[in-house]
């Protein structure tokens, strides 16, 4: 059995940088006990003050882009330049038989030896919203464990990514040069988003490929209109083999985060994020619990296939269910 420690010793904990209950305070926070969700909730609230001083950064791409093996590098890189880092994962599709993100710790085991990096693998088992909420509290216990530099790594389908995107000041799409076709694949959604792109294995015979690509690819980003931050984002490759490229890709970063903090856009876009994460909260939480309550499921149960057959009207049934479930609360 995991041993609880009080509130108290878990922010003490926490503020020290002891690994041990920075791990057990996520592990709280990853829960699906409602006692250990107060708990966390409680230490995420006493712990804000130290939050906020750390760069966060995501990182996407399709599976085999490389992302894992960059962060490693890249992680490492930042430990040299006298940074600590710590390593986080948004994946909603996370099971353990398609190899999770970040679920093989061993994969980045170089940095994980370090006593300056910290790597903590996806929650599983949860939606996205939930999986969401998880990752921003990780991240903020995190920050107060006194973190430099956050990254946060997510695959390139679906949703994840504007997630990602939500909880982040940086945003790094890699990319693959490929032959032809370069702009194939890649949702024009997801290159929008990105604040960075790095055309990565620029190495060996890719490389030639790689400096195509990436004239390719500043070519349609300055088709894009500019963000309302006034940042063009810049097209860079690296290779996390040789290591090329990884340094400049630190420098923009350092740029980018420069250039926002004078400008104030560092600051509003924190806290557009944190309003967004309220509404994300009020989302999950109302529909845990309303889908949680035996009322609701028995009824939900009863009347499903009633909807299914087109007998019940689905906002009907819906309707029936709120009503429901609210005139329970109130006795
Ligand atoms: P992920 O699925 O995006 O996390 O990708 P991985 O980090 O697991 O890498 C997928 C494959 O690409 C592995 O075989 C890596 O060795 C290889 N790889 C990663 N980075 C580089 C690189 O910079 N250059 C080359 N040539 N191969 C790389």
């Amino acid at each position: 059995m995991r041993k609880r420690f009080t509130l108290e010793e878990y922010k003490e904990g926490v503020l020290a940088g002891d690994r041990t209950k920075l791990s057990q305070a996520i592990t709280l926070a990853e829960s699906a006990l409602e006692s250990d969700l107060a708990l966390a909730s409680d230490l995420v609230q006493e712990l804000l003050p130290y939050t906020g001083k750390s760069i966060r950064i995501g990182i996407t791409g399709v599976p085999g882009v490389g992302k894992s093996t960059f962060i490693e590098a890249f992680g490492k890189l930042l430990l040299e330049q006298g940074k600590s880092v710590a390593v986080l994962a948004v994946d909603p599709s996370s099971k353990k038989s398609k190899g999770s993100i970040l679920g093989d710790k061993t994969r980045m085991e170089n940095l994980a030896s370090d006593n300056r990096a910290f790597i903590r693998p996806s929650p599983t088992g949860t939606t996205l919203g939930g999986v969401s909420s998880k990752t921003r509290e990780a991240m903020l216990l995190c920050e107060a464990a006194g973190f430099d530099v956050i990254l946060i790594e997510t695959v390139g389908v679906g949703q994840s990514e504007t997630t990602v995107k939500g909880m982040v000041d940086f945003f790094l799409l890699l990319m693959l040069s490929g032959a032809g076709d370069e702009l194939q694949g890649i949702k024009k959604g997801i290159m929008e988003m990105a604040d960075g792109l790095v055309i990565h294995k620029a190495d060996g015979d890719n490389l030639a490929n790689a400096k195509k690509a990436k004239s390719t690819y500043s070519n349609a980003l300055h088709l894009f209109p500019l963000a309302e931050n006034n940042w063009s984002p810049p097209v860079l490759i690296a290779s996390s083999l040789t290591k090329e490229g990884l340094i400049e890709i630190w420098e923009m970063v350092q740029q980018y985060t420069d250039q926002m903090q004078s400008s104030g856009f560092w600051e509003s876009n924190r806290a557009e994020q944190r309003l967004n994460w309220l509404d994300e909260n009020l989302q999950f939480l109302l529909g845990k619990f309303f889908l949680e309550h035996e009322q609701v499921q028995e009824m939900l149960c009863q009347n499903r296939n009633r909807v299914e057959n087109g007998e019940l009207s689905p906002l009907s049934l819906a309707r029936d269910l709120i009503t429901t479930f609210f005139n329970s609360t109130k006795n």
